[in-house]
């Protein structure tokens, strides 16, 4: 038992209080957003900005444990918690994952390949650069970044000038990354404990639409060495990197079978919510474990699962759906669909409001489900 404090009131704090309280933990919040999805499960919410000194001590004197949602977590509140109660994950980890570069570094220094960067400082260093890497090729802010906001494609020497300067508003420092046309679009989350215990999930195949995960495919359709050395490789970086709780590696894997890192997560990952009904041990249950410094649960697939994102458009459609007969149980294709909301009030376009789990005897019924059913039509 005891308490578990939570940075950040969204989803992912709300499927894992609903982990953990199912494990006799308790849970408080901390988030600026009346009504936050975590704090509407949690026992308690505490109403204020994340960069609230007052806020981070009470959240402190109320936790017997803290993580947190989001990696953008301010260094002066993080020195807080960690001195008044217990931050397992530490502060190197957010320090090491909120900034680009320092992601990379410490990603090469683990032996694992990231697509070749180069940090740019001026107009002049940008246009070196992308005549090195040529072209097509990826301008990103090194922190701040989501759903590929911070970004841009740089297709020709032309764009140099307008992409440093838009991007330069940011005020972080900026990273070009050569282009990966990739084949797949992976991710693998694995956990580590104190005691040192590692475990990773199985690798997800993951589609994007307009920057947005929309889909996580397991198994991932590609050879099973390349599941294998996509988990090992994640193993390797939570290792190096001394993780405690979970990590999220994104991967681009190439048509003559590179992996390369994309980015990492210190958290649980969108990517990850096929656990929940598809594997022995979900991600929110293992990363209470970890942090808890419990055994960690098997990551064991128990059945093929397609995951599917429900961003605000498609919350109408799903509603004049969701009680036709055939739609949960689809037993023409032997599909289960999970569905699973996350209590946000307003269903704005592209917001993140729940997500479906697609469970099947292979991946193929669950894809053709989602093609016959109209809610993703207008993706
Ligand atoms: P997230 O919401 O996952 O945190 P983000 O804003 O941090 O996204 P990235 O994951 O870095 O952004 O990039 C978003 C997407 O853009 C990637 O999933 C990939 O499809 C594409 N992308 C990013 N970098 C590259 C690259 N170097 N080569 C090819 N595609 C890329
Ligand atoms: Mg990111
Ligand atoms: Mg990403």
């Amino acid at each position: 038992g005891g308490t578990i404090g939570v940075l950040g009131g969204g989803q992912l704090g709300r499927m894992l209080a609903l982990a953990g309280r199912n494990m006799g933990y308790r849970f408080v919040t901390l988030d600026p957003t009346e009504d936050a999805p975590c704090g509407q499960v949690a026992d308690e919410q505490i109403l204020a900005d994340f960069d609230d000194v007052e806020a981070a001590r009470k959240l402190a004197a109320r936790s017997d444990v803290i993580t947190y949602e989001f990696e953008n977590v301010d260094a002066h509140v993080t020195n807080i918690l960690m001195n008044e109660s217990y931050v397992p994950q530490g502060s190197e980890l957010l320090y090491t994952t909120q900034h680009r570069l320092r992601e990379k570094r410490a990603i090469e220094a683990a032996g694992v390949p990231v697509a070749p960067y180069a940090e740019i400082g001026s107009a002049a260093e940008l246009h070196e650069a992308v005549i090195r890497f040529g072209t097509p090729c990826v301008l990103k802010t090194a922190t701040g970044g989501y759903d590929g906001k911070g970004q841009w494609v740089i297709r020709s020497l032309d764009e140099v000038e307008e992409a440093y300067e838009t991007l330069s508003r940011a005020k972080t420092e900026l990273v070009l990354e050569q282009f990966i046309h990739f084949d797949k679009e992976l991710s693998v989350i694995a956990a580590r404990s104190p005691r040192g215990e590692v475990k990773a999930f199985p690798a997800a195949e993951n589609i994007h639409v307009h920057n947005i995960l929309h889909q996580s495919i397991v198994p991932a359709r590609i050879p099973a060495e390349v599941q294998q050395e996509a988990e090992q490789l994640a193993i390797r970086i939570a290792e190096s990197l001394g993780v405690i709780g979970l990590i999220a590696v994104e991967l681009f894997l190439t048509k003559d079978g590179q992996l390369y890192v994309n980015e990492l997560a210190p958290r649980p990952h969108n990517s990850g919510h096929y656990t929940m009904e598809a594997c022995r041990t979900s991600q929110f249950e293992q990363h209470v474990r970890a942090i808890c410094n419990l055994p960690l649960g098997s990551t064991e697939l128990l059945t093929p699962v397609v995951m599917v994102n429900l961003l605000g458009e498609h919350i109408e459609p799903l509603q004049s759906l969701i009680d036709q007969p055939g739609f949960l149980e689809a037993e023409d294709i032997g599909v289960s669909a999970k569905v699973h909301l996350y209590g946000k009030k307003e269903a704005k376009e592209k917001r993140k409001m729940g997500h479906i789990n697609l469970l099947a005897s292979n991946v193929q019924h669950a894809l053709t489900w989602i093609e016959r059913t109209s809610i993703w039509e207008s993706k």
